[in-house]
């Protein structure tokens, strides 16, 4: 197995994550993919002797009205499908999990006492070491110029530096999926929009990050 980049690992939207990770998405497969990498990143340093820098926050969704309340607890259900702990807390429940919050602006919350964050790089840098003790190939500065087809089928790429065939090509370009579908002749309907976090100054009183070894009492929904 073989993963071409165009640049280094990372170099893309990768490289920019917050590296918030909440199992709160809007769809089963989504979901699914969160619940799994939850696993992963918890196993993958003692496999391959590299830090995430995962740690596990929990994440608090909160609603300011009772119609986003209402959708929050349409997320919780489904995300518990999905076998998620997804716990409805009240206002002052969360200011309680969250001390900087004021509970008077909330009609209540949604807790995800699994979820946590990490360090985008660091995870990257240890999947990919993971990878390489599993035999796969990587190959930086390698940017993928052509998809080649045969007989109605993709049977390899074309890359800066040779070509590469392949029973399988798997495209995980992210931001550039429409131009790599287009090597392909194929339609990627993807439109790349800015995403924005702030980065502060330390805040008296907010701490780096909110943790509590004594969960609330949480009602279930
Ligand atoms: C500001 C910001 C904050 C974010 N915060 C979070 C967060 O807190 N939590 C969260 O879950 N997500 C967050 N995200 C989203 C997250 O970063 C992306 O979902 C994730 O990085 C996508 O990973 P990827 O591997 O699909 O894409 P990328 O990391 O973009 O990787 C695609 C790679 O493909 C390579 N490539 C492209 N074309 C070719 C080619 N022709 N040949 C070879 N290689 C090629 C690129 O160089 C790139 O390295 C954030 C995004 C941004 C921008």
């Amino acid at each position: 197995m073989v993963l071409l980049e165009r640049k280094r690992l990372t170099s893309g939207t990768t490289w920019h994550a917050a590296g918030l990770i909440t199992q709160a998405r809007p769809t089963f497969g989504t979901r699914e993919i969160v619940r799994r990498s939850l696993r992963v990143f918890q196993t993958l340093p003692e496999e391959t002797g590299f830090a995430t820098g995962f740690e596990r926050t929990g994440t608090l969704h909160l609603a300011d009205g009772a119609a986003r309340l209402e959708e929050l607890l349409r997320q919780a259900s489904a995300a518990r499908a999905n076998g998620i702990t997804a716990e409805l807390v009240s206002a002052e429940q969360a200011a309680e999990l969250f001390p900087p919050l004021y509970p008077g602006d909330l009609a209540g919350a949604v807790y995800y006492p699994d979820d946590g964050r990490g360090n985008a790089t660091d995870t990257t840098m240890a999947l990919a070491a993971g990878a390489r003790q599993l035999g796969v190939r990587i190959l930086e500065n390698t940017k993928v110029t052509k998809v080649i087809r045969r007989d109605g089928r993709v049977a390899g790429v074309t890359t800066e530096h040779g070509d590469v065939e392949a029973e399988y090509v798997v495209a995980a370009p992210g931001m550039w999926g429409r131009e790599f579908g287009a090597l392909a002749g194929v339609a990627i309907p993807l439109q790349a929009l800015a995403h924005y976090y702030v980065i502060t100054e330390a805040i008296p009183g907010l701490p780096p990050a909110c943790r509590r070894s004594r969960r609330p009492r949480t009602t279930r929904t």
